[in-house]
Formats: C-alpha cells, structure tokens, sequence
C-alpha cells in the first residue's frame, strides 16, 4: 500500500509507532482533516508560528546575519524571551562558542537511501568541532520541558544520531552528540551522547520498522486514545470531538518544516 520510494522523516516514523492508522491517513491516503490539533486554537497557532519564526531567525543568525538586524524581527514578547535565551547561548563559552573553529551548518538535510524507499533528517544546526566532534541541535519551543526519558526514546533522537553515523564514517559514533536546546529553558538541554552498540541497535530498529511499515497490510488505531486528543483525525475515527488542552501536548508542537525541504540541497549519501 505503500507507494514506491516513500520517503521516511522522523515523523512519518512516529506516527507509525504512535499509530499506524494515522501514518496511513497522512502519508498513503493523504487525507487532509481540516480538525484543530489543540485548544484554544488562537494561542496554538501562534505559538506554532513563533516557533517557525524563531527557527528562521536562529538559521539566519548562523548563517552569519548580525543580530542586531534580526533583532526587530522578534516582535512579541514570547518570540522576544526566546531571541535573547538563544544569543545568550550562541554566544556563551559553555554553549554554542564552546569549541573554537566550529564549523556551523545550519539546516542541514542528509538523505540516504534504505532498500527501495529513502530516509531524511533535517538538523536545526549540526557543528563540527576541530577535535572532530560532531554535535547534532535541535531548537525546541515546547512550554513544558519533557523528561530526557521521553526525548531518547523519539525517533528523531534515534533516526537523526544513526543518520549521521552512517553518512559520515568518518565520525565515529563516540563523536557524536545530540543536544535539544529549548527556547523557554535555556539552562536545561537535554543532551544525549552515542556510541556503537547504540548506533548499530538504532540502524537495525529502523530497518525493521521500515520493512513492516512497507510490507503492512493493516494500519490499526492506537489503543491508547489519549494520543487522539491532540490527533488532527480525531473526529473521522470517531475519537472525539474537542481537541485537547494544548499546553499538554508536545507532540503537535513538533516543527511541521519537513515537506519544506528543497531536496537540491541534500546530501545525498552513497553507501
Ligand atoms: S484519532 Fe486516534 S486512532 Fe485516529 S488517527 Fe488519530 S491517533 Fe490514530
């Protein structure tokens, strides 16, 4: 059921694992459910453009803009708390200035084929230090900060550390780190380090979650229902009708960047 040459994110991944008929609704039927995610919907959608405005003013400041001139680009009082968080910690030695000559790349997209189909990341910002380190960050806008428990067990945490392992041998996988930073918990990423046996359980988890999605037949609904309360499907599964508070959920807070992506600027990995 699965077109041919599916590309798979870190959400397509997810949603599979939170639910299977959410992944077939979303990316086979393509099904487009007009519902709201969260409530009240005014304050969710602003907070979800904040946080797409803030990722362009962070990808912009890295790209070598001044802050100065980006600074009046951060026009609400959230959007203005998060701006000096993150210039605190681009600039502080213990933050992003840690290690002299980093090189940064920020929005930086790998690809890589996996059987027939392709996988994809999209890093808010991938350095590369000159001892060889390659630390892997990604901007979050959640109000609440999630438990580093619940975080590990993503698959972007997983996809986004095993994708960059296998593109770049060069780093092994003790070399490389993944740091969320959130916008309104400046003092407190969660940091996850890797290692082989790590990277080869991830790389091997993939391929399989792959190869069952692939070869699936049947896309059943989750049994835990308190996932539909923030599931844009809720009314077409007959899971409800009112969407659920939206500072309790993190998961629709989850950039929505990735069919953003201009596939010309992939690196494409060779294996
Ligand atoms: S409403 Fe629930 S069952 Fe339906 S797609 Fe969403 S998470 Fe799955």
């Amino acid at each position: 059921m699965l077109p041919s040459f599916f590309t798979f994110s870190q959400s397509s991944l997810q949603d599979y694992s939170d639910c299977p008929r959410r992944f077939r609704l979303r990316y086979i039927e393509r099904l487009v459910w007009p519902a709201i995610e969260a409530e009240p919907a005014l304050e969710h959608e602003r907070h979800q453009e904040e946080g797409l405005l803030f990722h362009r003013l962070a990808q912009q400041y890295l790209l070598g803009l001044p802050a100065e001139s980006l600074t009046s680009l951060a026009n609400t009082p959230t959007l203005t708390r998060w701006w000096e968080n993150f210039l605190r910690f681009a600039r502080d030695p213990r933050g992003l200035a840690a290690s002299p000559g980093l090189i940064l790349r920020p929005e930086h997209i790998l690809s890589a084929p996996l059987g027939e189909h392709r996988l994809i990341a999209k890093y808010d910002l991938l350095a590369i230090g000159e001892d060889g380190k390659a630390t892997i960050f990604d901007w979050k806008t959640y109000r609440k900060r999630p438990r580093n428990e619940h975080l590990a067990a993503r698959w972007q945490t997983r996809l986004y550390r095993a994708l960059l392992a296998q593109a770049y041998p060069s780093f092994a996988p003790e070399r490389i780190e993944m740091v969320y930073w959130f916008t309104e918990f400046p003092e407190e990423p969660a940091r996850f380090l890797y290692n082989e046996a790590q990277y080869r359980r991830d790389w091997d988890s993939i391929t399989r979650l792959v190869e069952e999605i692939t070869t699936a037949t049947d896309f059943p609904m989750t049994e835990e229902v308190t996932r539909c309360r923030f599931c844009t499907y809720r009314s077409y599964c007959d899971r409800g009708v009112e969407a659920g508070p939206w500072d309790e959920s993190l998961a629709e807070e989850e950039e929505s960047t990735e069919f953003d992506i201009n596939f010309e600027q992939i690196a494409e990995i060779e294996f």
